[in-house]
C-alpha cells in the first residue's frame, strides 16, 4: 500500500523538480569528489552559507589530489567560518584515501571513507554513482511522515530504516535526480519551519497529512535536550602589536587556533567540566573573583565585552579580555593581526574578539 503510493508520487516527483530545482553550484558538477565536497559542506550548514565557500574551495582544491597534497592547516584556514570542523578534518582525510587508492564505487566503500555516515553516503552513491540507495535525514523523513500520515517516531532508528528499505524498492533510474528531488522538496515546499505550502507542492493531491488537514502532527519526534550551557573567559593578550594565539588539542574545534582562555571563575558549578581542555588552561584561570582579576595575572585590561556561540549541543557564554600583557608568555605564539587573519584557522566562536586587533 505504502510502496505504491510511493512509487505513484515518484514520476511527479521528479517532473517537479526539473522544473522548480534552485540554481546551485553543486547542481553543475557531479563528480564523486565535489559530490563528497558539497554533502560534507552541506552538513549541518544553511545552503546560502556553503554556495560560495563551495565555489572558493572548489577553485583553491579542485581534485582530491590537490586536497590531499594540502597541509591541513591550509585546508582548516580554507574552511574558516563554515564550522564543525571535523568536517573539513575528515574531508582531507577522505581525499588522501582517494588520491591514494580511487573512488569506491559501492554504498559501503563510500560509507567507509572517514566522515561519511548513511545519510551522506547515501547522497554520494546516488548522485555521483548511480546506486539506487536513499539519503534520508529529517528532511526526508518529514516529507515522507507527511505523505503517509505515519507517526513513528523519527528520532527511533528504525524509522529511518523503514523508511529507507521503502525508498529502495522504488527508486526510479534518475538516482541522482530522486535523492535530490526529495530533499528539495524538504527545502523549499515542505519546509522544517512554519507550515508547508502544499499548494506547491507536486504530492498535494495524494498526500495523507495534506488531504485530512493534518500537516502540522507530522513528523513525529522526541523532545529535545536543552544545550548545555558554558561560560568562558577570553583572553586577547596583545604585547607590542603581536597577539598571543594556541592551537586547540582534542575535544571541540580541535587543531583550529583560539586566543587563551579558560571556564570561568563565574561558572555554575558542574557545567564547564567538558570544555576540551588546552594545555594551559589551568594556568590561565584568573582569580577567585572571575575575570576582574585578569589584570594582575596578564597585564592591564584595556577593554572587556560579552559574546555568545551556539554549537549543537553546547552553548559558551564568553567574555572577553583585551589585555596589554607585560610579557610574552612563552606557552603560546605570538603573531601579528595580519599573520592571524591570513594564516591561523580562527573558529567563528572568537570572531566577536577579532575586533580587537589592530593591523
Ligand atoms: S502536500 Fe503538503 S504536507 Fe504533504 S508533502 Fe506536500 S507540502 Fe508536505
Amino acid at each position: 500500500m505504502e510502496e505504491e503510493l510511493l512509487r505513484g508520487a515518484t514520476e511527479p516527483l521528479l517532473a517537479w523538480y526539473r522544473e522548480n530545482k534552485r540554481d546551485l553550484p553543486w547542481r553543475k558538477e557531479r563528480s564523486f569528489y565535489s559530490v563528497l565536497l558539497s554533502e560534507l559542506m552541506l552538513q549541518q550548514t544553511r545552503v546560502e552559507a556553503v554556495k560560495d565557500r563551495y565555489t572558493r574551495f572548489l577553485e583553491r582544491f579542485p581534485t582530491a589530489q590537490s586536497l590531499a597534497a594540502a597541509s591541513e592547516d591550509e585546508v582548516l584556514k580554507n574552511w574558516e567560518g563554515l564550522g564543525y570542523y571535523s568536517r573539513a578534518r575528515n574531508l582531507w582525510k577522505a581525499a588522501k584515501i582517494l588520491a591514494e587508492r580511487g573512488e569506491p564505487q559501492t554504498w559501503v566503500g563510500v560509507r567507509a571513507l572517514p566522515g561519511v555516515g548513511d545519510y551522506t553516503a547515501g547522497a554520494i552513491s546516488s548522485i555521483a554513482l548511480g546506486l539506487k540507495e536513499p539519503a534520508v535525514d529529517g528532511n526526508v523523513l518529514r516529507i515522507l511522515t507527511r505523505l503517509f500520515a505515519d507517526g513513528r517516531n523519527i528520532d527511533d532508528a528504525g524509522t529511518k530504516k523503514y523508511f529507507s528499505d521503502l525508498l529502495r524498492k522504488v527508486f526510479p533510474p534518475e538516482t541522482g535526480d530522486f535523492t535530490e528531488a526529495l530533499m528539495e522538496l524538504g527545502a523549499i515546499v515542505c519546509v522544517p519551519n512554519g507550515p508547508p505550502t502544499c499548494g506547491a507542492c507536486p504530492w498535494s493531491g495524494v498526500c495523507r497529512a495534506h488531504l485530512a488537514g493534518r500537516e502540522a502532527e507530522f513528523p513525529v519526534r522526541s523532545e529535545k535536550k536543552a544545550r548545555r550551557i558554558e561560560m568562558l573567559d577570553v583572553f586577547v593578550l596583545r604585547h607590542a602589536d603581536l597577539y598571543a594565539v594556541r592551537k586547540r588539542g582534542e575535544g571541540l574545534l580541535a587543531g583550529l587556533w583560539e586566543f587563551p582562555n579558560s571556564p570561568s571563575q563565574l561558572a555554575p558549578s558542574g557545567e564547564n567540566q567538558q570544555l576540551a581542555p588546552s594545555e594551559g588552561n589551568q594556568q590561565l584561570a584568573p582569580s577567585e573573583e572571575g575575570g576582574r582579576g585578569v589584570g594582575a595575572t596578564f597585564g592591564e585590561v584595556l577593554a572587556t565585552k560579552s559574546a555568545k556561540h551556539i554549537f549543537t549541543h553546547v552553548e559558551w557564554r564568553m567574555t572577553g579580555y583585551l589585555i596589554e600583557a607585560k610579557e610574552r608568555d612563552p606557552q603560546f605564539a605570538w603573531v601579528s593581526a595580519g599573520e592571524l587573519r591570513a594564516h591561523y584557522a580562527i573558529p567563528s566562536a572568537f570572531r566577536a574578539f577579532l575586533a580587537w586587533l589592530e593591523e
